[in-house]
């Protein structure tokens, strides 16, 4: 692979890293940044991890999750690193205003820009990418990478943060996403340490009880739009307030609209208040792009199966504008 080349190159001599998640970051993110940065550590190279924000609980047994920087509770020392950097990783995601408030500082940066990714319509801010929309994760990116510049570095941490992202963003390896060569990568994290059934219960089975009754609120919530095979759900401020909500306690809800039959669309709404607007998530079955539907008319984007966006209209108004708006794409159905 040609980017292999050239990132070997860029690690011939020490570096200072700083590796970049995007806003929000999810177990991909998180567990990619993390594997890059073991390696490079056990290479001694320099590096550091910056989180745009704050992350879900459920990943803070992530090996090495102790040594990430999170920008909003440190700005300061977040703002010096990425100064001082020599390389900027930005892992898992396309378009530098996914890192939020950390979009002007990287910007300015005049380190090298390198970035791994799976999502469509990639910027090209960085000098050197590895973009590819047919990986399940960033995670097995990362892991092709590594396999390919030393296979003997796959510790138990590295190849335990690598199942993670690669697990997660499959929806446990059940999404088209998933290959041949998904399962030879998760396989082979396996046998160099990956202990499988440990991070399905560190991921899945640490749920508040609070958390619990939240997703039974929801689905009390679930509405279906009527002649299209479209669900959608929604969470206002209060509701999340009674229920004692901690981020990440929303995590997959969205799912849930996917599980019946004959659904190919599942949208979530969940209210903000102090950010005055309402994050939604989308997700398909099949052919329908979401990613087309949240950047066409909810200021968002992601995958063809899987995207976000915001509205910064009201719960009701937003409601009834989705309603509206997907109304318009009822012979893609
Ligand atoms: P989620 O619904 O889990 O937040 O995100 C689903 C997918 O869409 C993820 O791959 C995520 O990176 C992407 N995504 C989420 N929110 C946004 C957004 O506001 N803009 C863009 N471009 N992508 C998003
Ligand atoms: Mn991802």
């Amino acid at each position: 692979m040609h980017f292999i080349s050239n990132l070997k190159s860029v690690l011939e001599s020490p570096i200072n890293a700083v590796i970049i998640p995007h806003k929000n970051p999810d177990g991909d993110a998180l567990g990619s940044c993390l594997a890059l940065y073991h390696y490079l550590k056990h290479n001694k190279h320099n590096a550091q991890i910056i989180s745009p924000n704050e992350y879900p609980k459920f990943l803070n047994w992530l090996p090495g999750e102790e040594e990430i920087l999170t920008y909003n509770h440190n700005k300061t020392k977040a703002a010096e690193f990425i100064n001082n950097a020599t390389v900027i990783f930005t892992l898992d995601f396309n378009s530098l205003d996914r890192t939020g408030n950390l979009e002007p500082i990287i910007s300015q940066s005049a380190a090298k820009m390198i970035r791994i990714d799976h999502h469509q319509s990639p910027d090209d801010y960085a000098e050197l990418m590895y973009s590819d929309t047919t990986m399940s994760s960033t995670c097995e990116m990362v892991y092709n990478v590594l396999k390919v510049l030393d296979m003997g570095s796959i510790n138990p941490a590295i190849a335990s943060c690598l199942y993670t992202g690669i697990m997660t963003d499959t929806g446990s390896f059940r999404y088209p996403s998933t290959t041949a060569s998904t399962h030879r990568a998760i396989a082979q994290l396996i046998d160099c340490g990956a202990q499988g059934a440990t991070i399905h219960e560190n991921i899945f089975d640490t749920a508040s009880f609070d958390r619990l009754k939240l997703l039974g609120k929801t689905l009390s919530n679930l509405t279906k739009i009527k002649d299209l095979p479209v669900v959608y759900m929604t969470l206002t401020q209060s509701e999340l307030n009674a229920h004692d909500y901690r981020k990440g306690d929303t995590e997959g809800f969205v799912n849930y609209g996917l599980s019946l039959l004959g659904i190919q669309v599942s949208i979530i709404m969940i209210e903000n208040e102090m950010e005055g607007k309402i994050k939604m998530s989308f997700r398909s079955k099949g052919d329908f792009s979401v990613n087309a539907f949240a950047r066409e008319h909810f200021s968002g984007g992601g995958h063809i199966n899987a995207a976000g966006g915001m509205s910064m209209l009201s719960m009701q108004e937003t409601v009834a504008k989705l309603v509206g708006d997907i109304r318009n794409y009822a012979d893609q159905f």
